[in-house]
């Protein structure tokens, strides 16, 4: 048996490999650009059933051939980030796109059992917190371009449901609530690596807006666990799942708690959002996942609260600066 992970050189994909090796006997396939992902997220494995092939998911050719090679397909391959999809929108619509156009493709040629990553950014805008996968999105409009992300991701998902409504592809739709921990890049703008980077340093840590808005931050470790169980599940197939911690926090609290495990004596700064990513930017106020779906078809609870994640990525932290400092 042959695992295929799109993107296993990113921040999720690398811990969805060890996950699959920890608990299968597969063989691996890694595919990815090393545009966002690193190969230093996979420095830590010593396996000889790992093989990395770079290439990019926009190239239905090098797709194909390793979709062939596989008995189960992960498809997280995909331009990530609320600041690189601003800043890059056409590579970032061309790969989410078409690269899980070609992802579905080929998996539909051999029948291989394909999970898609979706996001909890395709609720848009929407005030009607928990979020149920049935629930009305609430998107911008065109011409703001973080809600092209948005959108071209609501398109992998309508493509993997049709897929399997009109050739039985055995297919799962997650939609991940901000998955953050060890190995999570701070380099496109994620909220956790960039406060403890700044706090670490005694920098001010820059909480964008009133701070009031809320996130579920979600340990990548519980979720890939929901993906690899909803993969193997077969009555999850031909549906759209939310993976995420339920219990939100604010980005006010995020900062506190980041500022205290850390013993800084950083301060706290608020940035408007247009400093940051311009004028006609849009940001979800709040953002919680209703996970009553995923606990009754897997049994899912998340077992890693928010303080359990923030030490986790200090002393993950900690551990690359002696490494390179060694
Ligand atoms: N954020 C912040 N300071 C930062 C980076 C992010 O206050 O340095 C906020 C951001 O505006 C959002 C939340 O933290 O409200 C989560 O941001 P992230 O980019 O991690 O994920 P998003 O939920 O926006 O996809």
């Amino acid at each position: 048996m042959t695992t295929l992970v799109t993107g296993g050189a990113g921040f999720i994909g690398s811990h969805l490999v060890d996950y699959v090796l920890a608990e299968t006997a597969d063989d691996v396939i890694v595919f990815d650009d090393f545009s966002t992902g690193r190969s230093g997220n996979l420095d830590h494995l010593d396996d000889d059933r790992v093989q990395v092939r770079e290439g990019d998911v926009r190239d239905a050719e090098s797709v194909r051939a390793a979709v062939e090679d596989a008995t189960v397909v992960y498809h997280l391959a995909a331009a990530v980030g609320v600041q690189n999809v601003v800043e890059n929108p056409l590579s970032s619509l061309r790969t989410n796109l078409a690269g899980t156009e070609n992802v579905l493709d080929a998996a539909a040629e051999t029948g291989t059992p394909t999970f898609v990553a979706s996001s909890s950014e395709v609720y848009g805008k929407s005030p009607d917190v928990p979020f149920s996968e049935d629930d009305d999105r609430v998107i911008g409009p065109t011409s703001t371009t973080r809600w092209g992300y948005a959108t071209a991701k609501a398109a992998d998902e309508f493509l993997a449901l049709a897929y399997h409504e009109e050739v039985d592809l055995p297919v799962v739709v997650g939609r991940f609530f901000n998955i953050v921990g060890p190995r999570q890049s701070g380099r496109y703008g994620m909220v956790i690596p960039t406060f403890v980077e700044q706090a670490l340093a005694g920098d001010p840590l820059t909480v964008y807006g009133d701070g009031t808005q809320t996130r579920s931050f979600t340990h990548v470790e519980d979720a890939v666990r929901a993906v690899y169980e909803l993969t193997n599940t077969t009555s999850a197939h031909g549906d759209v799942f939310n993976v995420g911690e339920p219990e939100p926090t604010s980005i006010n609290d995020l900062a506190r708690r980041v500022v205290d495990l850390t013993g800084s004596d950083a301060e706290i700064t608020h940035v408007p959002f247009e400093e940051v990513y311009g004028p006609d930017f849009e940001e979800p106020d709040r953002r919680e996942p209703d996970v009553t779906k995923l606990r009754e078809t897997i049994g899912w609870a998340p077992e890693a609260d928010l303080d359990r994640i923030l030490r986790d990525v200090i002393e993950a932290r900690s551990e690359r600066e002696v490494r390179i400092d060694a």
